[in-house]
């Protein structure tokens, strides 16, 4: 099984989810406000854990808005296994 799901975007910072964490979280509360440049959100749920529904270029090129809100609702509601990295000029 993959253990981490990491993309990168558009800003030049990432996106990391520890899948670990992931199988025994109840509520699955990233994948609820994840809201694309797109018609589709970029995380959707697969064999119980987070997948992305986009390329790692589409991603880069500005499909992941960079809402925070995985991380967010990760922190507040799930195992606290969302980190985004964002870089600072
Ligand atoms: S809310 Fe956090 S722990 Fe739960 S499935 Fe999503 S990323 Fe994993
Ligand atoms: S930062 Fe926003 S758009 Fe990007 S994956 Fe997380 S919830 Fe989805």
């Amino acid at each position: 099984m993959l253990r981490m799901l990491e993309f990168n975007i558009l800003s030049g910072g990432n996106v990391s989810i520890d899948l670990t964490k992931c199988k025994s979280c109840s509520t699955k509360a990233c994948i609820r406000n994840c809201k694309s440049s797109k018609t589709r959100p970029v995380l959707v749920l697969k064999d119980g854990v987070p997948d992305l529904d986009f390329g790692f270029d589409e991603l880069e090129k500005g499909a992941c808005t960079e809402c925070l809100a995985c991380e967010l609702d990760c922190q507040l509601y799930g195992n606290k296994a969302v980190i985004i990295e964002l870089t600072v000029s």
